[in-house]
């Protein structure tokens, strides 16, 4: 498998583009990710090298094999994918080398911040340790930062189709084990028949404990899902919330109050969510003053990556590269980094639009 492995980044590339076409300007800019999948983010190069490890699992070793089995086709096809790779979570130093990997594969896109959504409960179920899941994560957030340049925090997040026993196992993996790194308390899995309220008690809790509140809403239902996260859980961000547009009293309030989405243009259409990119309501969303953030989701498995995203997102609003980098501020601003984090991230997006520019 070493065809997969490239040399060590020990920093965060240097962007000295001072011309050329937005790709170029949007590889080059620094980034913050706020809505991003641990085990979805896992690309066919990280997958080799854990189907190295782990022979008797399905998943193709070959190459092309393996490029095949991740070119996305439907969303039937994604869960597939997205649960041979937890298969392959089997011990701590798996998931280690999953989240070092994923740093990497942000750092070559210039992504210098990410909240990462994790689902520790689920390698708990496979009979891996909390004290071992968090070991495993924070060893390589502090190594991806020191030697990839990528600063990294975690989402925890419930799985929600698991119910209560998953929102209390997760909640007790956060405040028993309190990694460094987390940040914030999510919850994802499907919407219908889940109301966010049912999750409010634990959520509560981690509010009480510090943590923020960033659940998925208004994906897969309407409006009154984000409404819902809102009142009941407190949310500070809304992943996804496309629905929101449907409801111009939620687009007005979320204006109003500040509350950023986190919008995934390209997995809001492999789901289903909207119709097609051109149908996407991230226009309307702006349109009515909301804070919008752009996200890659699952990214290797719906084929996309953030700068892609950025770009999609640059079509649909008809953005140069200064409204792409009020884009990329929005993300920093919407962050859980502390001030100082944030005021040199922007210094360094303010950097590289004002060298493109020259
Ligand atoms: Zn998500």
């Amino acid at each position: 498998m070493s065809v997969f492995r490239e040399g060590v980044v020990s920093q965060a590339p240097e962007a000295t583009v001072t011309g050329g076409d937005l790709a170029t300007f949007v590889a080059g800019l620094p980034k913050a990710e706020l809505h991003v999948h641990h085990v979805g983010s896992a690309s066919p190069r990280i997958v080799a090298e854990l189907a190295a490890r782990h022979p008797d699992s399905p998943v193709p070793k070959d190459p092309e094999l393996l490029a095949e089995y991740f070119t996305f086709r439907d969303f039937a096809h994604f869960i597939e994918v997205y649960v041979s790779v937890v298969g392959l979570l089997q011990t701590p130093e798996d998931i280690r080398l999953l989240t070092y990997e994923v740093a990497r594969d942000m750092a070559r896109q210039r992504v210098r911040y990410a909240e990462l959504t994790v689902t520790p409960y689920s390698f708990g179920l496979r009979g891996i340790a909390d004290e071992a899941i968090v070991e495993a994560i924070e060893d390589a957030r502090v190594g991806a930062e020191r030697e990839l340049g990528v600063v990294l925090r975690w989402c925890f997040d419930i799985p929600g189709e698991l119910g209560l026993p998953a929102a209390e196992g997760t909640l007790r993996m956060a405040l028993d084990q309190q990694p460094a790194g987390l940040v914030s308390f999510g919850l994802g899995g499907p919407e219908k028949g889940w109301p966010r309220a049912l999750f409010k008690p634990y959520f509560d809790q981690a509010i009480a404990a510090g943590l923020h509140s960033v659940p998925h809403a208004g994906e897969t239902t309407g409006p009154e899902t984000v409404w819902d996260a809102l009142t009941s859980l407190r949310a500070e961000r809304i992943g996804h919330g496309t629905s929101s547009a449907d409801d111009p009293e939620l687009l007005a309030h979320l204006a109003r109050t500040g509350v950023p989405l986190e919008v995934c243009p390209t997995s809001n259409v492999a789901t289903g969510a909207v119709p097609s990119l051109t149908a996407h309501p991230l226009p309307a969303m702006v349109a009515a003053g909301v804070t919008v953030t752009i996200n890659s989701d699952d990214p290797p498995m719906f084929g996309t990556d953030l700068n892609n995203e950025y770009l999609v997102a640059a079509r649909l609003l008809g953005l140069d590269a200064a409204g792409v980098a009020d884009l990329a501020r929005n993300a920093v601003n919407a962050s859980f980094l502390d001030a100082a984090g944030r005021a040199r991230l922007l210094a360094e997006i303010d950097a590289h639009l004002a060298s493109w520019v020259a």
